[in-house]
């Protein structure tokens, strides 16, 4: 007889997204069962470098950004910078600053420096980040990690689902009342609830390797970045620090014309991006050919079972938010679940989620998309004179220096994808009729119009006004004046945990007397005077018929 387990929620994949599922599932009180293939302690591939500003908000209110700031990678001191150079080891023209993590907090110059917010934008890699969470998930006792585990399938009840899964003893039957799917690009579960998965197949080839140089930052005449972009009229190349000292993950980005994966050397590419001559020595450590694709799945959600991060969208990881585009899904997911868990909202809360996540994820898959194809074109357009000792290869680096400078410092400092994109079509949104303000994949005005993100600010006693929300709703006021009773007494008949939060100086963010923030930090409804049908407000914030 099989064995079986039974479960709240089922994520079936334990990367970077369905881990953060699982903790602020658990941090809400709902019991998570996370299987994934990987053995115990394997890491991932190396792949994203960037954890977003607006995920380090998610890892403070769960208590662990400080262990995935001081999660192994680069060094405190290691500048995080973006540097745009002719080879890794060649001329220098540009840089873009970005403070690294010793002086993460206090740095307020370059691009990203004036964000309202707790928590700046992280650089570590992927292989380091996983098991600083993993950890974090196995110090919970709500979690149940099953390593080693591959879901092989499900079937839906009325009631609930039943997964199907093997592990190194033989199969498990995992009960569950919902199912999250987040495993990655290649997701059973998307295929499994009938989605389909489409967009853009091909926007860019390319050749990455993990690479082990320990002498490659000795060569550079200028100091070492986060990322270095190699620019010159044979091969272009990005190539990440992964460790600061000797690891590092190359991205050969292949001309159009390069069709053929199996037809590029990539020893000689290699040596060409760093600048090296056949002496320098180097270890390949992986290695993967890649598609950079945009592809959206078009239905996020069937009944029981949804889908998250890259099971249901994919794009180039240009504007570094991949990754950080899915832990958004999870937190906006998360939430829901759990209130519809604990009963007090309507199981018709989880049609938002697809209302609110897929349009954003569709918009921000044409950023990205926009930016790789602008970025390959500057690749294309590198000036024939840019690594000449002449006045005109300066005159050469400085102005294609300037160009990609301004093309780049959006997408590695993307305030308007963190922090500026709105839910303006939700059916648990109460809008008032004013527009939400416009914002660009770098520029954002934070705003307290319904389904915009809460505005940050810090508060007088020196706290940030996102530790002192609650952790559920909560009715900000800038005028304790203002009349949050009725409010109060429909949240409570309903059972929907509110919290009062009285902040005077908020009021040159907040332009209305109450503005009621939802537990993923989105306005949800805002007013001078009660609203004229509380219990009818409530209802519609908990996904019920008023
Ligand atoms: C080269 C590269 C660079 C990138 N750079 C960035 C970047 O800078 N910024 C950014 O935001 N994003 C970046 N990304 C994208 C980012 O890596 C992905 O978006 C991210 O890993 C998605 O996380 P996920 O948890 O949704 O899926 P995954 O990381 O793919 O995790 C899915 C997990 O599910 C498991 N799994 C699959 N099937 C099953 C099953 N049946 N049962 C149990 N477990 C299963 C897998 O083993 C895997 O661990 C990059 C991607 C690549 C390829």
């Amino acid at each position: 007889m099989s064995r079986r387990i039974a479960t709240q929620v089922l994520v079936v994949g334990g990367g970077p997204v369905g881990l953060t599922l699982a903790l602020d599932l658990a941090w809400r009180g709902i019991a998570v069962v996370v299987a994934e293939t990987r053995a115990r302690g394997v890491p991932p591939s190396v792949k994203c470098n960037h954890v977003a500003a607006r995920t380090m908000e998610a890892y403070r209110r769960l208590g662990i950004a400080r262990a995935v700031r001081e999660a192994p990678g680069l060094p405190a001191d290691f500048p995080n910078d973006v540097a745009f150079r002719t080879t890794t080891t060649g001329i220098e023209f540009a840089r873009i600053h970005i403070p690294c993590r010793a002086d993460r907090y206090t740095d307020r110059s370059g691009p990203d420096g004036w964000w309202p917010t707790p928590e700046p934008p992280h650089r570590i890699n992927q292989i380091y980040l996983e098991p600083a969470l993993a950890a974090a998930a196995a110090a919970v006792p709500g979690i149940t990690l099953l390593w080693a585990t591959r879901v092989t399938g499900f079937t839906e009840t009325a009631v609930g689902v039943r997964a199907e899964a093997r592990d190194a003893v033989g199969a498990l039957a995992i009960d569950c009342a919902y199912l999250i799917g987040c495993d990655g690009a290649g997701s059973e579960t998307r295929r499994a609830i009938g989605a389909s998965f489409s967009g853009d197949a091909l926007i860019q080839r390319t050749q990455s390797t993990d690479l082990r140089a320990p002498d490659l930052i000795a060569r550079m005449a200028a100091p070492p970045a986060w990322s270095t972009q190699s620019l010159n009229p044979r091969r272009s190349a990005n190539i990440f620090a992964i460790d600061g000292r000797e690891r590092f993950l190359v991205h050969n980005y292949l001309r159009p014309d390069e069709t053929d994966f199996a037809a590029v050397d990539r020893d000689r590419c290699l040596r060409l991006i760093l600048g090296v001559d056949q002496d320098f020595r180097f270890e390949i450590l992986g290695q993967e050919d890649w598609i950079g694709r945009r592809m959206l799945a078009d239905r996020f959600r069937r009944g029981r079972v949804f889908l998250c991060g890259d099971a249901a969208h994919i794009w180039v990881p240009f504007a570094g938010y991949g990754m950080n585009a899915g832990i958004a899904d999870a937190m906006n997911l998360s939430w829901m679940l759990a209130a519809v868990l604990a009963g007090w909202a309507d199981p018709g809360l989880l049609d938002a989620h697809e209302a609110e996540r897929w349009p954003i994820t569709e918009q921000v898959s044409h950023y990205a998309m926009n930016t790789a194809q602008a970025l390959a074109a500057a690749r294309g357009a590198v000036p024939a004179e840019i690594e000449d000792a002449t006045d005109a290869g300066a005159g050469a680096r400085a102005r294609f220096g300037a160009h990609v400078t301004t093309l780049n410092t959006p997408q590695y400092c993307c305030g308007g994808l963190n922090f500026g994109y709105f839910y303006d079509r939700s059916p648990i949104v109460a809008y008032d009729g004013e527009d939400a303000p416009g914002y660009s994949m770098d520029q954002f005005t934070p705003s307290t119009v319904p389904g915009c993100r809460a505005p940050h600010l810090w508060l007088a006693d020196g706290r940030s006004l996102y530790d002192a929300l609650g952790p559920w709703f909560t009715a900000l006021r800038t005028d304790a004046r203002a009349d949050v009773a009725p409010l109060a007494a429909a949240a409570a008949a309903r059972g929907m945990p509110l919290a009062v939060l009285d902040v005077p100086e908020a009021a040159p963010l907040y332009p209305r007397r109450m503005t009621l923030i939802r537990p993923d930090q989105h306005v949800g409804w805002r007013g001078d005077v009660p609203p004229a049908d509380a219990r009818a407000l409530v209802a519609r914030l908990c996904g019920a018929p008023p």
